[in-house]
């Protein structure tokens, strides 16, 4: 994680994990403090005390903000913010995240997926969230084509990217698992969920973007009026920064570590899927990561190294940085010609950048990576 200034890097990515009504939750219990788990709280250095007024004088906006860094969700989160409430505002939104990765884990023991997993073929009460998050899915999962598919947990598994025990499975192997990965034989019958015989599913590619959405909405409702919240590289501008510019987000360089280039943006999400989060190097030589292709149950390989999604729901954003790694250049393309409100960074592996029209001067390569070519795409 890099902290310039204004400038945030979505370097490192996160994965999965979540209760009861959570939206709620937090409003609902004021005071009652749960602890942040075990994960290690550390505040950040430059955390400030709000500078003293002078009578009649109003101190500028900057000179009041909150910072906080933690540990959830398998990855590293931090925030700054600016406006009223901000201590109230952490404290919400760290609640808000921990219930969340309480529902959402695929590993804890009595989330709401956990459960889903291991009662294949009754039906699982779940939570309101847990319910909106798969009707959510099973919208994306059609609208992408299938490329965006949390049903291929098993799959995930027997590569090793959840032990980090890797190996590469045998063609058969791969090709029995997908016969469960028709995402869309879930059903929803009221509060619960059916998931079909021998279908696990695991919400990494998307619960990160949806825990931004919900985070944005507690912090605004609490006054905040400006900041950061990055969840282990999904980052979520809310407003501008204080003194009223478009934020400078640092997009992840898929070559190693460090950014490729700025983007100016506000008020909105920033949700990089790349190669380089999760991967190993095959006895073959071969690099194998952890975006699959449901189609072959094999990392995708579709040319992209690097998708970038920018717009107003993180949700959305989260699950289509999956699926546009998966469908390629073209395939990601159309998808955005086709729909509005979200525009893209993608980068492929014969080095060049493709930039959706919405972000055409916003952009701005490093000083390192200038020689790239950088091509605009028009509706
Ligand atoms: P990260 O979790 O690194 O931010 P993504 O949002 O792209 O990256 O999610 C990748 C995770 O989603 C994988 O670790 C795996 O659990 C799961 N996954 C892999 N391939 C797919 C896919 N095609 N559709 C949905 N989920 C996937
Ligand atoms: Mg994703």
């Amino acid at each position: 994680m890099i902290w310039l200034g204004h400038i945030t890097a979505p370097g490192m990515q996160i994965s999965r994990e979540p209760r009861d009504s959570v939206r709620e939750a937090v409003q609902e219990m004021p005071g009652q403090e749960k602890p942040v788990q075990e994960m290690p709280v550390q505040e950040m250095p430059g955390k400030e005390k709000p500078v003293q007024e002078m009578p009649g004088q109003k101190m500028p906006a900057l000179a009041s903000r909150e910072t906080q860094t933690f540990f959830a969700m398998d990855t590293i989160i931090s925030m700054e913010i600016y406006g009223d409430h901000k201590e109230e505002a952490v404290k919400r939104a760290m609640n808000q995240i921990d219930s969340l990765e309480a529902l959402w884990s695929v590993t804890r023991e009595g989330s709401d997926v956990y459960e889903l997993n291991h009662h294949q073929g009754s039906p699982v009460k779940v939570s309101e969230e847990t319910r909106e998050l798969v009707s959510f899915a099973l919208g994306m999962e059609q609208e992408t084509g299938g490329a965006f598919n949390p049903s291929l947990y098993p799959v995930v598994k027997t590569w090793g990217f959840t032990t980090r025990e890797y190996q590469i499975p045998k063609e058969e192997e791969l090709q029995r698992l997908l016969e469960h990965t028709d995402f869309q034989k879930l059903q929803i019958e009221g509060e619960a969920i059916i998931l079909p015989e021998r279908m696990e599913i695991d919400f990494g590619a998307v619960a990160k973007g949806y825990t931004g959405d919900l985070v944005v909405e507690t912090m605004k409702k609490c006054g905040i009026t400006s900041g950061i919240v990055n969840l282990g590289g999904n980052v979520a501008l809310i407003g501008q920064t204080p003194d009223g510019r478009p934020w400078r987000t640092g997009i992840r360089s898929p070559y190693g570590e460090g950014t490729i280039g700025v983007l100016e943006a506000e008020d909105c999400h920033i949700i990089t899927s790349g190669g380089y989060e999760r991967y190993f190097t095959g006895e073959d030589g071969k690099v194998y990561w952890h975006i699959l292709d449901p189609k072959t149950g094999c990392p995708a390989d579709s040319g992209i190294i690097s998708a970038t999604i920018v717009g107003t729901e993180g949700n959305r954003c989260d699950a289509l940085s999956t699926a546009a790694f998966v469908m390629g250049l073209e395939g990601a393309v159309s998808y955005w010609r086709a729909h509005e409100g979200i525009e893209m960074i993608l980068i492929t592996e014969d080095n060049q950048i493709y930039l959706t029209e919405g972000l055409d001067g916003r952009f701005t390569l490093n000083e390192m990576s200038q020689g790239i070519p950088v091509h605009v795409i028009k509706k």
